[in-house]
């Protein structure tokens, strides 16, 4: 049994699967941090649909529940930029990582 998901052409992968080809060093240090964590953070009442969630292709971002607030797995990033304008509170800064860290692509 496969596990390309239905829809899509032979061949093709998910995105899941070409980020599993990718390599990462990780930084000893965060390069994205939230500007405000706590119960005044907009992540815990006003930001609704939480859009770091679901648009960032890593899955940088996930909301823990029971800890109410927004947990960032930098090492995971791509450096891609969305989340520099997706935040509807402006509450994600994100610089790059030093020179040698981060993401390695090998394609460009
Ligand atoms: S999009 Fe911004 S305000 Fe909303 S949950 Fe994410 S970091 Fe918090
Ligand atoms: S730069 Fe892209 S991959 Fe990195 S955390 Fe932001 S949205 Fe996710």
């Amino acid at each position: 049994m496969s596990d390309k998901p239905e829809g899509l052409p032979a061949g093709a992968m998910t995105v899941e699967g070409k980020l599993g080809l990718l390599e990462y060093k990780k930084s000893p240090e965060t390069h994205i941090t939230l500007r405000k964590t706590g119960a005044d953070a907009p992540c815990v009442s006003e930001c609704k649909s939480k859009p770091c969630t679901t648009v960032c292709p890593a899955k940088v971002y996930d909301w823990e529940e029971h800890e109410k607030k927004i947990l960032v797995a930098y090492e995971n990033c791509i450096e891609c930029g969305a989340c520099r304008m997706l935040c509807p509170f402006d509450n994600i800064s994100c610089d790059w990582p030093k020179g040698g860290f981060g993401v390695k692509y090998k394609f460009g």
